[in-house]
């Protein structure tokens, strides 16, 4: 049994799965499932639906031009029966298939090359135009600062020590405080309610906002 390409995505039809299409001109449309089917049914443009193949070639996100693609090509050229070509068939499968792996880790990684700097970039640029989130993390760093603080007041009265937390990369900082931008502030003045009440306790560490 052959294992053909789906005509909506691209993604193998395995036997037993998807369905056939005929039309009345005896062109056959294989899909892999019914998301396909109706998608074609619907007319739409495989190559402007970024989940099908079409559309990942089109936007240079996966290989096309590779010679180990056009093996599975089908041919009207029938093949006499050859047993030393089935042999040495059978051995290339193996072999050309490690090929082609071995190609699309390295197109992936010339395409993915350089997303960790443009990355950082952007993280850059966004603390820079948004200096109120790194406050925002102070904030919280103070609130983690005092509960340690209160833990280690209750196990000893020793001298208190500032947490490193403040070293932190603004990379780590960055992630966690975009998503807390919003319950930020109810903590903060929280935490202005207990530095009231407690002042005289705290050492000359809680400044920080
Ligand atoms: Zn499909």
């Amino acid at each position: 049994m052959r294992v053909y390409n789906c005509h909506f995505c691209g993604s193998p039809c395995y036997p037993g799965h998807g369905m056939l299409f005929v039309r009345n001109d005896a062109k056959e449309f294989r899909f892999c499932r019914s998301k396909c089917h109706k998608n074609f049914k619907m007319k739409r443009n495989p190559r402007k639906l970024k989940w099908t193949k079409a559309f990942r070639k089109a936007a240079g996100k996966e290989m096309v031009v590779d010679s180990t693609l056009s093996f599975s090509a089908r041919r009207n050229v029938p093949v006499r029966y050859n047993r030393d070509l089935v042999e040495t068939t059978l051995q290339g499968m193996s072999r050309i298939e490690e090929i082609r792996l071995k190609r699309e880790r390295a197109f992936y990684k010339n395409r993915m090359r350089g997303n960790k700097e443009r990355q950082r970039e952007e993280d850059r640029k966004l603390v820079e135009n948004n200096p109120e989130l790194l406050r925002m993390r102070d904030v919280e760093l103070a609130r983690l600062a005092e509960k340690e603080r209160a833990q280690d007041e209750l196990s000893d009265l020793e001298s208190i020590e500032e947490p490193d937390l403040l070293d932190l990369s603004e990379d780590e900082m960055e992630e966690s405080d975009k998503k807390k931008v919003k319950q930020n502030k109810p903590i903060s003045i929280k935490i202005r309610n207990k530095k009231m009440s407690k002042k005289h306790k705290q050492s000359d560490a809680m400044d920080l906002d």
